[in-house]
């Protein structure tokens, strides 16, 4: 787990597993977690770890209800989970979904867990919305298309741009159940606007970006569905995403749009 100051007053703490992505931001006192790192000894640690570095959590969001993004409570177990109403919906639809995955994915990489997940109480927030943070008005913005829930949490007076699972170095565009790539572009369109006015974007995945690379990741990701559109079988993936891995994904996506 490795934790880095991104820009304003915020700080990302980085999981081993798939570089997932926390954010602590603060404003005016007030502190908010967004989404979660994965292994039980990071989620035993976050406290503690944010705390030195000055960062009271008084507050928890997730992006989506993917269950890598959901673990903030294992963490902190006394506070309630804010989502989308769109992953509100998906978290009704789908009891206990969550929390099969997660014993999938322990089973998958060996992980003993001995507290099991909860999600507690989870409240819906209206969204596009404002949601306060100290004497910070927070934006939230829908992003669609990677699932068919989700939030993007934006803090104008910082500059810091949390996507959820867009915009990453590291992985190209996922299309989960509940995605397409129609949502997924609007949700880009959506972002980009959004970069513009941003000084920091912390993925859910891999290393914050500026402006600059992040913009240069939505070009990138375009043209990436756009080759999944057409149906190509070997695309080129942008430069540092052309892994096994991203093949796998990429062939998972076909066989997600040609369904
Ligand atoms: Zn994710």
């Amino acid at each position: 787990m490795k934790l880095t100051a991104v820009h304003g007053d915020a700080v990302v703490v980085t999981s081993r597993l798939w570089q997932t992505n926390a954010i602590a931001l603060r404003a005016g006192g007030e502190t908010m977690l967004i989404d979660s790192p994965y292994f039980p000894d990071e989620l035993e640690l976050l406290p503690g770890v944010l705390g030195q570095a000055g960062f009271e959590i008084d507050a928890l969001l997730a992006t989506h209800a993917d269950f890598d993004h959901v673990l903030g409570r294992l963490a902190f177990p006394d506070l309630s989970l804010g989502v989308a109403e769109s992953t509100m919906l998906r978290i009704r639809a789908e009891p206990g979904a969550a929390q099969r995955e997660l014993r999938d994915a322990d089973a998958e990489f060996y992980v003993e867990r001995f507290s099991p997940l909860a999600l507690g109480q989870v409240q819906s927030l209206p969204v596009p919305g404002k949601l306060e943070l100290g004497d910070h008005e927070l934006e939230l913005h829908p992003s669609e298309g990677h699932t068919g829930d989700g939030m993007s949490v934006f803090d104008p007076a910082s500059g810091v741009l949390c996507p959820g699972d867009y915009l990453s170095g590291v992985e190209i565009p996922t299309l989960s159940p509940g995605g397409s790539v129609d949502l997924y572009r609007g949700t880009l369109a959506r972002l980009a606007g959004l970069v513009e006015r941003a000084e920091a974007v912390v993925p859910g995945h891999g290393t914050p970006h500026g402006r600059e690379s992040a913009l240069r990741l939505v070009d990138e990701d375009l043209a990436y569905l756009d080759a999944l559109e057409r149906g190509e079988q070997r695309p080129q993936l942008p430069e540092g995403r052309d892994t096994r891995r991203q093949r796998e994904i990429h062939a998972d996506n076909l066989r997600a749009t040609a369904r």
